[in-house]
């Protein structure tokens, strides 16, 4: 990326999103990666997302403007490098009103995020009047809408990462937990120039059991989702049923991805999507919808347990989605962060391992 730099032999330990992409980055650097995955790549956290390649418009309510350029500025990143793999989507945020004070925030919301991307704006929203959105099977009580673009991901876009990553000489093991790190550069008795820990929520863990010291803690909130047998055209946001926060109807695989929830739990293990869960987001969805949803629509549901670093805010409903990286000798531990983000992540990661 910058300068000239020797290659240098990298240990990665995590093979989510933000490992692989790590991976992938300095293997274009011309490094030796050596990446290691507890399970198979990709199969925890990375694979219980939203699908979403955003900055996150909602975080612009809680002025997290920082990390919601850092997502427009990835989500750029991921729709031109993987054309094939990510497309645009359209969502509609729902309101009941035509003239409330929600629709009028949103549409401010809106222009700012469009602003935000410049010149990499991938498509202007519009507004919908309650004709259009009754044609969408949307209820008749729901007044208007207002819509904006973000990106969205294909499956197989994990498939293409571990594809380019293995061309460019990266080696992968898979189910191959890793006990022990020592910060001078060792991955069990493997020695490494520079080593990567990229365990996602199990980082506090991780690291408390190889007795490195942090300031950060992971505050672990699960969000489940659910996929249901309807084809829908466009991307759906609306307020969930205590109007507390959002939730996303989106288009997937010609199924419908409800989600989420945020739940706080006491481990990243935990990852059932409860029946409360599945209660709550359906009653939410139905608010909306012409014709509710059952149970029995449902053909598929999972969770994934968000790293968010810990912070003093209460409403753990406002967290921070931003990451943290921390060096301790030859050793770098990531903290937080998102799909969107990994990019980004990778590119400090890069910085950090040519210029030491
Ligand atoms: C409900 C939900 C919805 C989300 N939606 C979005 C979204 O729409 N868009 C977005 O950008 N982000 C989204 N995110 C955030 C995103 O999923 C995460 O930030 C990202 O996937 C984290 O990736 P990771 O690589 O850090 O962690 P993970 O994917 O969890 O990877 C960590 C890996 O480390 C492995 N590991 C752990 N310990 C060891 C060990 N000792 N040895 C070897 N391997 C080990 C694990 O098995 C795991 O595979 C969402 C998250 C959740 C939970």
């Amino acid at each position: 990326m910058d300068g000239i730099h020797l290659s240098k032999r990298i240990g990665i330990v995590g093979g989510g999103i933000t490992g692989l992409i790590s991976a992938y980055f300095l293997s274009l650097e011309g490094h030796k990666v050596d990446l290691y995955e507890k399970k198979t790549l990709l199969s925890e956290t990375s694979s219980k997302t939203t699908k979403l390649i955003h900055g996150g418009i909602r975080y612009l309510e809680n002025l997290q403007f920082h990390e919601v350029k850092n997502g427009i500025n990835d989500r750029k990143w991921w729709l031109e490098n993987f054309p094939d793999e990510t497309k645009l989507q359209e969502i509609i945020v729902l309101s009941k009103r035509r003239f409330s004070s929600e629709i009028l925030k949103f549409f401010v919301g809106i222009k700012i995020y469009e602003t935000f991307a410049g010149r990499s704006n991938i498509k202007t929203g519009r507004l919908y009047k309650q004709e259009d959105l009754l044609s969408f099977g949307i209820k008749n009580d729901i007044a208007a809408g207002i819509s904006f673009f973000d990106g969205l991901m294909q499956e197989s876009v994990g498939e293409e990462i571990i594809k380019r990553c293995k061309s460019n000489g990266v080696n992968f093991y898979e189910n191959h937990e890793i006990k022990s790190i020592r910060s001078e550069g060792f991955i069990e008795e493997k020695q490494y120039e520079k080593i990567i820990i990229a365990t996602g929520p199990w980082i506090s863990s991780f690291l408390k059991q190889n007795k490195i010291d942090t300031n950060k803690t992971i505050d672990y909130i699960k969000g489940s989702h659910l996929v249901i047998k309807r084809r829908i055209k466009n991307g759906l946001m609306f307020r969930d049923q205590k109007k507390q926060r959002y939730i996303f109807a989106l288009p997937y695989k010609d199924n419908l991805l409800l989600g989420t929830t945020e739940q706080r739990v006491s481990t990243p293990e935990d990852k059932q999507a409860l029946d409360s869960e599945v209660n709550y987001l359906l009653e939410s969805i139905n608010i909306y919808i012409d014709r509710p949803i059952s149970k029995d629509e449902i053909i598929d549901s999972y969770a994934g347990v968000r790293p968010l670093i810990k912070s003093k805010v209460k409403d753990f409903h406002l967290s921070s989605r931003d990451f943290h990286i921390q060096k301790d000798k030859n050793l770098l531990s990531l903290f937080g962060g998102k799909w969107t983000t990994a990019p980004s992540i990778a590119r400090n990661i890069v910085r950090i391992v040519n210029n030491e």
